[in-house]
Parts: C-alpha cells; sequence; structure tokens
C-alpha cells in the first residue's frame, strides 16, 4: 500500500494473521504515535527503554521496526488541518498492532473526540487495563500488593453510544411523547434523554476475550460486573449473557459461582475459571477491602470507566496506568492518561504508562522478555527512589528526575 505522508521502514515484516492467531517474526512492524501534549516526551523515552530492553532481551536476535503514524495535532500540521488522516486508520489495519501517545479533543466546532472515533473506526471492542502494583510505587492501600487483576471494559455501546436528546428540542419531545404515550413511561416534564443499548453480540465478543485470557493466562475467575439489581434489560442482560457465552463456549474450562459452592464445596478444582458476578457499586468496595479475590474483571462502558481509574489509583495513579484498545487482532496500546498540556515539552512527566502499555504490547506479539526485563527495571529504579515528580511529592527523599533522566535510569537498571 502506497501512504502520502506515512514511510513504512523498508526492513522489517508486517504482522499476519493465521488461523485466528496473529502470526509475528523476528523483525515486525509496529506502528507508533506520538500524541500531544506530552505524548512526545513519553513517545522520545519509551521507544529508547523499549529498544534498549529488546536488544538486552534477544541480543540483536529479534529488533522492533517503528513506522511512525500520524494522529491529532501532528497529523493537522502534515495532512492540512485533517487531525484524523484516512490513511493513519489504514496503517493500523495494515501493521494489526500500534501504540499512541495522549491525544487532545479540541474544543469547538462539534469536533469528535479521536480517541473515540479511532475506537469505532476500527471497532476496538474491548477496553483491556492491567492493574498491576510494582514494588515501591506509592499507594494509599495497606496491602497494595494485593491488587492485581485486568479489566476488560466494553467500548463501543452502553451510554457511550450518543444516542441523547437534549431537553427542549423536538426530538427529545417526539421520543418523549412515545415513551409516555405508547410505552406508558413517567418521568418529569423537560428531561434530557439518553438511551443506553447493551447487545448480546457486543457483551459476548468481550466476555469472550476476557474467558480467553483467563484461560491463557491461568486466572482463576472472572467477575462480571453489573448494576442489573436496577438496569435489568441492560446490566442485567450484560450479566445473563456473560454467563451464558461461558457456558456455551467455555464449558468444558469453567465453573459458575454457584457450581464452586453446591458441586465443589467451594474449592475451585484445577484448571477451571470461576465465572461469578458482583453488583457494580458493591465492587468498588471490594477492590479497597478484598481485592485479592479478583482477577479478571469484565464489565460494560461506564462501569468500566469509572472502576479502571479507581482501580488506577490503588497501585500509583494514571502515571503508570497503561491500557489497549482491541478488535479481534488489531490493538492499539495507550497511555491510559491525557496530553497534561501544561507540562507539554517540558521533560517532566512520568513515562510508565505508555512504557506500560508497550510491555503489554510485546506480551500481545509474545516477547513476554522484554515486558519482564522493564518491570522489573521499572522497581530497581523506583526503589532506588529515583523517579519523576508526581512520584517525588509522595515519597520520602526521592530523586527527583525528567522524563528523560527517567528513561536513562530504567536501561541502566535492565
Ligand atoms: P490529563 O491530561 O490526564 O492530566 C490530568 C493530570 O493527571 C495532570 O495534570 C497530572 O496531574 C496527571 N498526569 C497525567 N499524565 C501524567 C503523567 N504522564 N505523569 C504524571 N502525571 C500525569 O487529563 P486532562 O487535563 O483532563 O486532559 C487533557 C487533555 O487530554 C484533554 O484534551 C483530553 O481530551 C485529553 N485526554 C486524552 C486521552 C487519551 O488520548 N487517551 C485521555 C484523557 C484525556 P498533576 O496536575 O497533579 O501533576
Amino acid at each position: 500500500m502506497s501512504y502520502r505522508h506515512i514511510r513504512m521502514p523498508e526492513n522489517g515484516q508486517k504482522i499476519t494473521v493465521k488461523d485466528n492467531r496473529i502470526v509475528v517474526s523476528d523483525d515486525p512492524i509496529l506502528g507508533f504515535i506520538e500524541g500531544d501534549g506530552i505524548g512526545p516526551d513519553i513517545t522520545r523515552a519509551s521507544l529508547r527503554i523499549w529498544d534498549a530492553a529488546v536488544e538486552k532481551a534477544y541480543g540483536g536476535r529479534r529488533k522492533v521496526h517503528w513506522a511512525e503514524l500520524f494522529l491529532g495535532e501532528k497529523a493537522a500540521g502534515i495532512y492540512d488541518g485533517d487531525y484524523f488522516p484516512a490513511e493513519t486508520l489504514e496503517a493500523i489495519q495494515e501493521v494489526i498492532v500500534a501504540i499512541k501517545g495522549p491525544l487532545t479533543t479540541p474544543v469547538g466546532g462539534g469536533f469528535r473526540s479521536l480517541n473515540v472515533s479511532l475506537r469505532q473506526e476500527l471497532d476496538l471492542y474491548a477496553c483491556v487495563r492491567p492493574i498491576t502494583y510494582y514494588a515501591g510505587v506509592p499507594s494509599p492501600m495497606k496491602r497494595p500488593e494485593e491488587v492485581s487483576c485486568i479489566l476488560f471494559r466494553e467500548n463501543t455501546e452502553d451510554v457511550y453510544a450518543g444516542i441523547e436528546y437534549k431537553a427542549g428540542t423536538p426530538e427529545n419531545e417526539k421520543l418523549a411523547k412515545f415513551l409516555r404515550e405508547e410505552m406508558g413511561a413517567e418521568f418529569f416534564e423537560g428531561a434530557g434523554l439518553g438511551i443506553k443499548p447493551i447487545s448480546a453480540f457486543g457483551t459476548k465478543r468481550l466476555v469472550r476475550k476476557a474467558v480467553q485470557h483467563a484461560i491463557d493466562n491461568g486466572h482463576d475467575s472472572v467477575t462480571l460486573v453489573h448494576k442489573g439489581n436496577i438496569q435489568k434489560f441492560t446490566e442485567g442482560a450484560f450479566r445473563n449473557w456473560g454467563y451464558e457465552l461461558a457456558a456455551e463456549e467455555f464449558g468444558d474450562q469453567t465453573i459458575t459461582e454457584d457450581q464452586l459452592w453446591s458441586e465443589f464445596n467451594g474449592k475451585r478444582p484445577e484448571g477451571k475459571v470461576v465465572i461469578k458476578d458482583r453488583i457494580a457499586d458493591i465492587m468498588f468496595q471490594l477492590m479497597q477491602l478484598r481485592p485479592a479475590e479478583f482477577s479478571v474483571i469484565a464489565t460494560s462502558n461506564l462501569n468500566g470507566d469509572y472502576l479502571s481509574d479507581a482501580l488506577a489509583a490503588e497501585v500509583g495513579g494514571m502515571g503508570i496506568a497503561p491500557g489497549a484498545n482491541m478488535a479481534d487482532h488489531v490493538a492499539v496500546f495507550e497511555a491510559t492518561h491525557g496530553t497534561a498540556p501544561k507540562y507539554s515539552n517540558l521533560d517532566k512527566v512520568n513515562p510508565s504508562s505508555l512504557m506500560f502499555s508497550g510491555c503489554m504490547m510485546f506480551n500481545y506479539i509474545g516477547w513476554k522478555e522484554v515486558s519482564k526485563l522493564i518491570e522489573n527495571a521499572f522497581e530497581k529504579t523506583v526503589g532506588q527512589k529515583i523517579v519523576t515528580y508526581d512520584f517525588a511529592r509522595q515519597m520520602e527523599g526521592a530523586t527527583e528526575v525528567p522524563t528523560s533522566g527517567f528513561a536513562d535510569a530504567l536501561i541502566k537498571n535492565l
């Protein structure tokens, strides 16, 4: 494929898909998007760390060939004001695996969030966020080492579908009339109205990914988090379809929590993943009081949005929380924080959110040695109290270093 501004590396091979799995050579092409605000600082630092870790892990036998792709302000400068060039979408689909920094949503002009557009255009239906505690990271928890889970958030449906009607508009009045007169619904005059679609299709493909992840990685449970006691036909249906999917497609590898007690006296049979569910509000409490009971969480869009940030706070906050948006094969890994514009180009912020998103990416392509090296070096560096400003203000006796200095120290510790 030929592109206007994207230059694919001359060496390196594209990832392909065979038998429903990605096939990765020893010299794959991976895409990266720098992002806006602090994006260039954290991308520069992370690229250095990733390349150094790959070199350390494989001694030249494996190498990433990076393809720079463009979204956001950098894209607008290159593509005559286009923040969201079509060829970037094509290139992501071609390289299959990419990583991005944060993007600004330009204010005004009815501009949709670039992140939301990206998820929708590429149908990246699962937002995946591991919540991992690293020794030495400041945490408000008494036993932060008990927090270890991975959250799968549905990324395309729910109140994020954008089906909303402002109070006082003809569309709102038409819908209100229909709901009152034909459906017998009762609500206050002048209410704004929103629709929350949750489908069996959307739920099942998300839960499938979560259960498969639990099986592939030896986790003991998948918890469906929902608000089904109140929203029976959306959140409650999410729960029911989740159980249904597990029984239909993973019947040999899973049991329900009910079965765990009724048939196995509470003792999990070797190799079985327990499927359980919890109501969203109690889940926030449980994740503070008994986090060790949860390993894989599958939840709907809005619950997942709240829960993932709350859980990130338990293990060091947004500065280090990694994430990915995934379709069946195409995956875009990303820093979960925003562009923090007040810190742009100051070489100040913590690059770890993007760096750990890169670790997820290396795990995804099967290069687990790389992420292990980076994780160990991160713990060592934080253990030496060499940290960026965000950790420094929470630690006694820390040495505050800039973004680039943190990368230097971490590379030294690889
Ligand atoms: P933000 O950029 O995440 O920044 C909020 C605060 O979080 C910062 O002021 C800083 O806290 C802390 N922070 C963020 N990144 C950090 C890092 N790498 N290291 C250390 N601390 C970090 O949120 P925002 O200010 O609400 O949003 C700014 C822009 O980002 C908006 O245009 C928004 O649309 C966009 N955004 C993009 C994404 C994305 O691309 N995925 C996600 C969220 C927001 P202190 O002030 O305490 O130092």
